[in-house]
């Protein structure tokens, strides 16, 4: 069933695991990552970016995902990094079932004034909201001044604005990292302790399986993962066009990106979903 990121999240809390959702740019790569909902019969998240929308068309995206969804594990379609009140809007209109409103680069008062009224807004529809607090690294607005969610600062934003989970920074960072990251996994579980929401871990493309597998056992519930994906399918492009096999019908080499995206996410499937 198509269902909200609260649904998913509040079971994976239960027990134990986290959800992972995967940036989609294009049809190839919602194939891939349904194909990989298919084969491992477990539930995820497809996101899109504000970018992701401005290249393709707000209703594009869930309406692609609606489509080809055939059932099987629970699906949710999330807006990741909602930057205003009318993008959040196009996207419950367009058939988001959740939606993340990023008011991290605001002071305290105003995210959370911010949030609220996403959350108000999301209620109507019954879609789900996901806020940030702290900052994430590899934003270039958040270059050199990274800002680790406080547990108290973390506390008192849920209790304001009655989000529905939370984006913590803890030292990742978007796109490829530099060096390695260093992760606070004891600020994840400090804030996990104090916090009843489920936790939203973004920039864990970089991340080696011990350390997201760590992230989860502190309390992260859901984790994104977008480069991964962008270089699966832009290697799997390389070989379909390099295949003998290819023509010039898209159709013969497209397949290549597919299965390339597909093959990572069923990897973070079972590295984040783990048979129980
Ligand atoms: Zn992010």
């Amino acid at each position: 069933m198509i269902v909200t990121n609260k649904q998913l999240l509040s079971t994976a809390k239960r027990k134990g695991y986290a959800v992972p959702a995967f940036n989609v740019d294009n049809l190839e790569s919602v194939l891939g990552v349904l194909n990989a909902l298919n084969s491992t019969g477990k539930p995820l998240i497809i996101q899109t970016i504000p970018r992701t929308l401005k290249y393709g068309g707000i209703p594009t995206y869930a309406a692609l995902t609606r489509a080809l969804y055939k059932g099987g594990a629970d699906l949710s379609i999330h807006l990741d990094h909602g930057g205003d009140i009318q993008t959040v809007k196009a996207c419950i209109d367009a058939g988001y079932t959740s939606v993340m409103i990023d008011g991290s680069m605001l002071d305290f008062d105003q995210n959370v004034s911010l949030t609220k009224q996403v959350v108000e807004l999301a209620r109507k529809s019954g879609v789900s909201v996901e806020a940030e607090l702290g900052t994430i690294g590899g934003k270039e607005e958040t270059e050199g001044q990274i800002k680790y969610t406080e547990v108290a600062e973390a506390v008192e934003f849920v209790k304001l604005t009655g989000v529905d989970s939370l984006a913590i920074g803890v030292g990742t960072a978007h796109g490829v990292y530099k060096g390695t990251p260093q992760i606070a996994v004891d600020r994840i579980k400090e804030i996990a302790d104090k916090v009843d929401i489920p936790l939203v871990l973004h920039g864990a493309s970089g991340l080696s399986d011990e350390v997201i597998r760590a992230c989860i056992d502190a309390g992260i519930n859901k984790i994104n993962f977008a480069t991964h994906l962008r270089q699966a399918f832009t290697e799997g492009l390389k070989k379909g066009l390099a295949d003998k096999g290819a023509t010039y019908d898209p159709k013969t080499y497209l397949p290549f990106a597919i299965k390339a995206v597909q093959e990572v996410a069923e990897r973070i499937i079972n590295l984040c979903e783990p048979e129980a």
